[in-house]
This record gives structure tokens, sequence and C-alpha cells, in this order.
């Protein structure tokens, strides 16, 4: 439920109501427009009295929010998400670049590519360090020795970092050494790490899972919400369907379809959509042009001999062409490359 307040209520008659609601065993989330406030009610809204609410002189009007995300919700805060990261901006009127290799492999792997791609205009330095196989009997990450050479890669560049974690026991590591927490399709509805993450004051890039709706991938959003981190940008990195062509199928409907639900940022991963390196260039133009705040791209140095995602792996060179052709394209739709 959303209520919004007339212009010029004063904080006191805002405040007063706000302890009548919550009285009604709800919490009330204020957002602040140009004039008026909206007050969003998030629990369970039973036993709140509508009518008591509406008969109230300062209430212009009141919303049912039919949708189950509330806090991810437009409607309860009309105005869209943007996120600071070492002041990289993401969200509305940006467009974000973050690049790097699947895994990190090496430091000199790491820093190199590091190097590579923040002349090339990369915004942020991606890696895992923690990887989450389809097979135990692949290379599953260099795990802590990894997160310390992208640490370093970063300290060298200055590009913050976004890296993955499979284990809620590696939170407090990922909140000292990451600047965006990375939460894989195959966690997506890992309820007890979201909750956890909802804790912790660092942005969570959410990937959407194989095979959730927009609506599910949208309820993992507010397990994090609803512990108090408003910090959460979506990716959309496609869902399984019968294609097999691809390794995944690029669902770019996602992208509009977030942006009249939500106000969360939400980039498009074309690496994992396409499984195909030479699909990059064409997935990463549709996504500034349909809207999305950004790419997350697999860069490799050597993609033939990459341990993980080699054939979806673009090298520095392809990136270095691509962010030429995507500048054109971010300054047409009015957006800033940060
Ligand atoms: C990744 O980013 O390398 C990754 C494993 O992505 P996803 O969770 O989308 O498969
Ligand atoms: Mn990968």
């Amino acid at each position: 439920m959303v209520v919004v307040l007339k212009p010029n209520t004063s904080i006191e008659e805002r405040e007063e109501l706000i302890s009548e609601i919550e009285a009604m065993g709800v919490k009330v989330q204020i957002t602040q427009g140009t004039g008026t406030s909206i007050l969003g009610l998030v629990g369970d809204t039973t036993n709140v009295d509508k009518y008591r609410i509406a008969s109230k002189e300062i209430v212009s009007n009141i919303l049912q929010v039919q949708e189950p995300f509330k806090k991810a919700n437009k409607m309860f805060k009309p105005n869209d998400t943007i996120i600071d990261v070492k002041g990289r901006k993401i969200g509305q009127g940006y467009f974000t670049v973050i690049t790097g290799p699947c895994s990190v492999e090496s430091e000199e792997q790491i820093e190199g590519i590091a190097q590579a791609v923040k002349e090339n205009g990369a915004s942020l330095l991606r890696g895992g360090a923690y990887k989450p196989r389809f097979s135990p009997y692949t290379f599953q990450g260099l795990g802590l020795e990894g997160l310390d050479y992208l640490k370093h890669a970063s300290q060298i560049t200055g590009l913050p970092i976004v890296s993955e974690i499979t284990d809620v026991q590696m939170l407090d590591r990922f909140v000292q050494d990451v600047d965006i927490i990375q939460v894989g399709a195959r966690n997506m509805q890992n309820f007890v790490l979201l909750r956890e993450l909802g804790k912790v004051n660092k942005p969570i890039l959410l990937k959407r899972g194989f095979s959730a709706t927009i609506e599910e991938w949208l309820m993992s959003a507010e397990y994090i919400l609803s512990e108090g981190n408003e910090e959460v940008i979506l990716c959309e990195r496609g869902i399984r369907t019968f294609e097999t062509y691809t390794r995944n199928t690029l669902d770019i409907s996602a992208i509009p379809a977030i942006k009249r639900l939500s106000h969360l940022p939400v980039i498009l991963d074309p690496s994992h959509a396409t499984g195909k390196s030479w699909m990059v260039e064409a997935m990463s133009k549709a996504a500034v042009v349909v809207g999305a705040d950004g790419v997350i791209i697999e860069v490799h140095n050597n993609p033939a001999s990459a341990l993980c995602d080699g054939p979806q792996s673009i090298t520095p060179k392809q990136f270095e062409k691509l962010m030429a052709k995507l500048k054109t394209l971010i300054e047409i739709e009015g957006k800033i490359l940060n």
C-alpha cells in the first residue's frame, strides 16, 4: 500500500501519521518527492485501516500495490535508485561497463586485463575468485588468493571490483575487499544468503536465475531490500529455453520490464546470455538501446586457454573496438559513461 501525502504537509503531521500507521503493525518507508511525500507500507497490511488513513486531511491518495514485491516496486519509490560505487554512478542517466575475466587465474593475468580495459573506458573490474561450476572436476577459482590479486589490480588501476560470493561464511571478507558483491544465477534463490546480504552496507549485483520469472527475480531483490540494504543492481544474464544454439536465451524484454516495474538499476550480461564471444558486441549495443544501465562483459587475455568461459570471452582488443561503438550509442541515448 502506498499513501501519497498532500504537498506542504509538515514534518510533524507526517510523523504523527507514520506513528499511527506503524501502530497497525507495518513499517513505513518515506520517499521524498518534490513537494510531496510518499509513504510505502511494508509488511502484512491486513490490519491496516485504509479508510481511517484516507480520512486524514493530509492524505491525497492511497494506492494498493498488487505485486508481491514492495520495496523493489516503482510505486514505492518513483525516483530511480542511483548507486555510487567509489564515485562511479550506477543507475538512471549513467551507463556502466563492468568487465574482466570470468575467473581470476593469476596475478599477472588480472593485472594485465585490468590495465587494458581501464584504458578503454571500463568503469569497474570483474573477476571470480569462487566459481560455482557445473562439474566438481573443473577449475573452482583461486579462492582467497584470487581475491587478493583482484584487490591488488584494483589498487593499481583505481577500478572498483565486483566478485561473486558463493558462501555466506565468506561475507565479512567480501564486505571488506569487494566493492560490489555479485550473487550468481545459481544462488538467486539462496534466501539465507540474500537475507545476510541485506544486512550489509555494500551494493549487491543480483543475477537472474536460469528459470526465474521477472517476479521471482524481483522477490529475490526484495529479500535483500527488506533487511535494509537498498543498493541492489539487477542483471539479466539469459534464461533457459528450448533453444540450444546459444548458451542461454537473452530475455532482452526483461530490461524495459524491470524499468517499468522497479526503481532498481538493471544491467545486461551478453557473455553468459549467449555463450559466444562473437555475439557480445551485438548484444552490448542492444543493451544500450533498450535502456539498460550497463553491461557486464567477460574479457580474457587469451580466451583459448581460459580456465573458465573462454568461448564467450572477448579479448582486450575486441573490447577496445566494442567500446568505441558503445560510446556513440551511449551518447545518442543521452547517458553518461562513467
Ligand atoms: C559469472 O558471472 O561468471 C557467472 C558465473 O555468471 P552466472 O551466475 O550468470 O552464470
Ligand atoms: Mn563466467
